[in-house]
């Protein structure tokens, strides 16, 4: 028994669900989850098949990237989730697929605009393409740290897959779904090459403003936490 036998339970089961979704390809793409007042995730393990592993499999690291506990190497990919805890204190879990339809437009590079009430209620604005870096490098953490300061939850990593995040692992689940419903959207208004209609600015900001407030609420509490702690 571990204390985080949980949330690596936690890490696991929305793993297969992604998968089972068909939005990792083979071992590709990754989950983690911030334990919740630490700078502590769980995340996936670097290559292996999720239906072939174990809870203990999930590896437990510092922020500073110093092991807790891991029997396996963790994701090439855990700089940047750790990045986007720093840069992002509402976040809770961090989810990177490489799921079909918004694959494509990490290819063509054009941002989805603000075409879905539900989806500025939950992914933002619009959603951002990440400039390209190889994966597993520095160059990609810097990109993502800097591109997840506008208080999105979905984003578009250029010519490699998506990255998506929440505060919690179901609604992040919920923000993957609802990510490749709009770009397959997307794609095929742009395939009839007709005008595409975005919903009025007016009503992108009422529903970005209740992202932006609940984002606010768990902050709060963090700073009345951490308060509370001195
Ligand atoms: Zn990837």
């Amino acid at each position: 028994m571990s204390e985080y036998d949980t949330i690596r339970q936690q890490v696991l089961d929305y793993s297969q669900r992604l998968a089972h979704e068909g939005f990792f390809k083979g071992t590709g793409g990754n989950v983690s989850i911030r334990l919740p007042n630490q700078d502590i995730l769980a995340i996936t393990p670097s290559n292996q098949d999720y239906f072939a592993i174990t809870p203990n499999d999930i590896c437990v690291y510092r922020f500073d990237q110093s092991k807790v506990e891991a029997d396996l190497k963790p994701s090439i990919e855990m700089g940047f989730h750790i990045a986007v805890y720093q840069a992002r204190p509402d976040v809770g879990c961090v989810m990177h697929t490489h799921q079909d339809f918004a694959s494509a437009i990490a290819l063509i590079g054009k941002p989805i605009p603000a075409l879905f009430d539900e989806q500025v209620r939950f992914l933002g604005r619009s959603v951002e393409i990440i400039p390209y870096a190889p994966s597993g490098t520095g160059f990609l953490v810097k990109q993502v740290r800097k591109a997840v300061k506008n208080h999105h939850n979905a984003y578009i990593l250029k010519n490699h897959g998506v990255l998506c995040l929440g505060p919690d692992p179901e609604r992040t689940f919920h923000n993957v779904l609802l990510l490749e419903k709009a770009a397959l959207s997307y794609l095929l208004a742009l395939y009839t090459e007709e005008k595409i209609s975005k919903i009025p600015l007016v009503i992108r900001e009422i529903a970005f403003g209740k992202l932006r407030s609940e984002q606010k609420k768990i902050e709060e509490r963090l700073v009345t936490l951490s308060e509370g702690d001195v």
